[in-house]
């Protein structure tokens, strides 16, 4: 098949809906996907049906709500098509009905308190906003799959995408009342439009399945350097090797298959890691699409025997992964709102576009960091690596240095062409893609978008795009109120741009972002700094949280705190796991590996002094094993205990605290011993692969 004829092949797109269904209800249904108003159920009868159609022809027997828990992962339940008929054969049915709301027993996925048992129900409904798609497996089983919001009995969000759908029409709103104050009479949407770039680790499944801390924990634990790390830049960008290459490939294939755009695909940083990046959509299809890429990455690997680790941090002393959150604001008839113009009132707008950002993210930099708080992330946010827990935006000299001419009320001389005075007096025409790509800041803009860096890779982005695309309405709104109530636009523009740059320059930071000044620099200009996912999920919880959620309809207070307390949770269990592992590993693979070695040490003592051959280096050698032995049994005994306290706490945030300060910390300890001992034993004597098995044997 041609590459044109693949993509797109297992999507119920706009093209197969123009085919298969009757003018009207085409019609009716465009109008729900583009408007939002309610779908008669005699369309969506029709609907259902011409998608069963299709999907049968394609080889489906079942069909799915596919849904986004708060595990963060998606889930589904497969029921099939066939319906009874009287004379004992079957017909197969897919009713308008069972298209548009599912009830799928939710009593197992975590509610946060938001469903008690007596009303266990939760429902799915249809998002036709996102194309249904035929999921296919190996072997050839197809299933229509139909992507759904998951919501309560009482209507409460038991999901990531009803959050993420509120959010978007929030900002829509907002959006378009700052272009119709403008002027601009055409735009009838605003969506935020995501790129999300997916970095990950390829690692030999037969060394994956060797080792308990990747397949349970999705990182290794344990782990003594290899000799060779990251140091010689080599692997970025670098030839990627033919196994990889089929990999991604493979990966292509199915992912075009889904009418997933994936573009570009290329080594990182460290060893045996690896990026792919999509052409960018819209929000809730972006989130859509990297929940069934991180599903489809991990599927293509393990029938390529190879894993794929989606964990922020599988291994210790080399880069983690991350997922770059490209984030812009497109309206329908196709501008980008932070792309700057070429004409000074397109030039306004963009100012007052970026202006509302500046503000959004410095006065929800905690809510935003939040977003990004997991288990698997405190391994890279705050801790050497990039990017930092402070969030700062990076905005390129020439853009800073023109809001702040502006905010100064000087205006902006003429260096050269670009540089004329236009409408306002002060706001100069905006050179194009001015930036320098600064690759250290958390929140950069690039050009036409900004690229938010901190979400982990393993994490849905909807929890990050809800937010982002509320901050941003909330600042939208303010602009707005002030220019409906503006006389002279313009000049209002000019003092809004002005006003906002004086009150949130703070949160502008060109500079390197891992450098130890900037954490000095930013504590002086208040920055939030929060290096744990426990403390960091916090910010959901405040009056301020509370507020700006609620006031757009994206999350009540209950649902935000139903959130923080899984999420709070979901770290505790995810310690708790590791710590396991952890014990589990040493006892019953290192302990016993070490005594053989120390054993056979023993012995060569003995037999070389009984033939009178000096054994002073096994003897040093054994001491020294022993006394690492010695410091990880305690340390085994200790990470027992403290574990046993964790688990005994209720409180959620009382434990999840517990297991960050004391579980944890005696962990690494362990693990220190453990390294050091790995470093000392002969490699046909350690039990579990090694870094450079991992790493390098690919
Ligand atoms: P890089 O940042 O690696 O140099 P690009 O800037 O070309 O690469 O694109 C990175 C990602 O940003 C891609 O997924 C791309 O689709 C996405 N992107 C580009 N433009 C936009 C936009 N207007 N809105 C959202 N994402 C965008
Ligand atoms: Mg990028």
């Amino acid at each position: 098949m041609e590459l044109t004829e693949i993509f797109g092949s297992n999507v119920f797109n706009d093209k197969v809906m123009k085919q298969r269904l009757p003018k009207e209800v085409y019609k009716a249904l465009k109008k729900t996907i583009e408007q939002g108003t309610p779908l008669r159920p005699d369309v969506a009868d029709v609907v259902a049906n011409a998608m069963k159609d299709w999907a049968i022809e394609k080889g489906a027997t079942h069909y799915t709500h596919w849904f986004q828990p708060l595990t963060g992962i998606t889930a589904e339940k497969h029921d099939s098509f066939i319906s009874p008929a009287p004379d004992g054969s079957i017909i197969m049915e897919f009713s308008g009905k069972q298209l548009v709301q599912g009830e799928p027993d939710a009593s197992s996925f975590p509610s946060g308190g938001l469903r008690v048992t007596f009303e266990a129900r939760g429902y799915t409904a249809w998002d036709c906003t996102s194309p249904a798609f035929l999921k296919e497996d190996e072997s050839g089983n197809v299933t229509l799959t139909i992507p759904t919001a998951f919501y309560s009995y009482r209507g409460e969000a038991l999901d990531k995408k009803t959050p993420l759908l509120r959010s978007m029409k929030a900002l829509s709103k907002q959006a378009l009342r700052v272009l119709k104050a403008l002027g601009n009479t055409t735009s009838t949407q605003v969506t935020a439009t995501v790129g999300p770039e997916q970095e990950y680790f390829l690692v030999d499944k037969k060394f994956y399945m060797e080792r308990l801390d990747l397949l349970l924990a999705g990182r290794t634990i344990f782990g003594a350097p290899a000799p060779k790390g990251q140091e010689l830049e080599d692997q970025y960008f670098g030839a990627i090797k033919d196994r990889v290459s089929d990999y991604m490939h493979d990966l292509d294939i199915e992912l075009w298959k889904m009418g997933i755009t994936s573009k570009t695909k290329h080594n990182e940083v460290a060893p045996a890691q690896y990026e792919m990046a999509p052409i960018f959509d819209t929000t809730n299809i972006a989130t859509d699409h990297n929940q069934l890429v991180m599903e489809t990455m991990q599927k293509v690997a393990f029938r390529n025997d190879l894993v794929c680790l989606l964990h922020e941090k599988p291994y210790a002393g080399i880069n983690g992964s991350g997922k770059h959150n490209n984030w812009s604001l497109s309206t329908n008839d196709g501008a980008n709102l932070l792309e700057p113009g070429s004409t000074p009132s397109e030039n306004v707008q963009f100012l007052l576009f970026l202006s509302a950002m500046i503000k959004a993210v410095d006065t929800h930099a905690d809510i935003l960091r939040a977003t990004c708080a997991t288990a698997g992330n405190d391994h890279r946010l705050g801790a050497n690596e990039a990017p930092p827990a402070i969030i700062s935006i990076f905005m390129g000299e020439e853009l800073t240095e023109i809001l702040e001419k502006i905010s100064k009320g000087e205006k902006i001389s003429s260096k050269d062409e670009q540089f004329v005075s236009v409408g306002v007096d002060t706001l100069p025409i905006i050179p194009r893609d001015n930036t320098d790509r600064n690759r250290t800041s958390p929140f950069a803009f690039t050009g036409n978008k900004f690229e938010f860096r901190m979400v982990g890779s393993a994490q849905s982005i909807a929890g990050s795009n809800v937010t982002l695309n509320t901050i941003a309405a909330e600042a939208l709104e303010a602009i707005a109120a002030r220019l409906e109530k503006a006389k002279d636009k313009n000049a209002e523009a000019a003092a809004i741009i002005k006003d906002t740059y004086k009150k949130h320059h703070r949160v502008i930071f060109n500079g390197n972002n891992y450098s130890d000044e900037w954490v000095k620099e930013a504590d002086k200009r208040g920055l939030p700094n929060v290096g744990n996912t426990v403390d960091a999920l916090k910010a959901f919880t405040t009056e301020k949280a509370y507020k700006l959620f609620e006031k757009y309809d994206v999350l009540s207070r209950k649902e935000l705190h139903s959130r923080f307390d899984i999420y709070v949770e979901h770290y505790a269990k995810q310690i708790n796991i590791e710590a396991l592992v952890a014990i589990d590993m040493t006892r019953k693979q290192f302990l016993p590996s070490v005594l053989e070695y120390a054993t056979f040490l023993a012995d060569s003592i003995d037999d070389l002094e009984s033939v009178e051959v000096p054994a002073a280096a096994p003897r040093d050698m054994l001491k020294k094993l022993s006394a690492a032995l010695t410091s990880a049994y305690k340390n085994l005994a200790k990470l027992e205990t403290a574990v046993k306290k964790a688990q005994q706490i209720d409180d959620t945030v009382k434990k999840a605290e517990s297991y960050r300060d004391n579980v944890f910390t005696v962990m690494q300890a362990l693990r220190a011993d453990v390294d050091s001992l790995e470093m000392m034993i002969p490699r046909d004597m350690w039990p579990v692969p090694t870094y450079s098995d991992l790493l390098f044997k690919l």
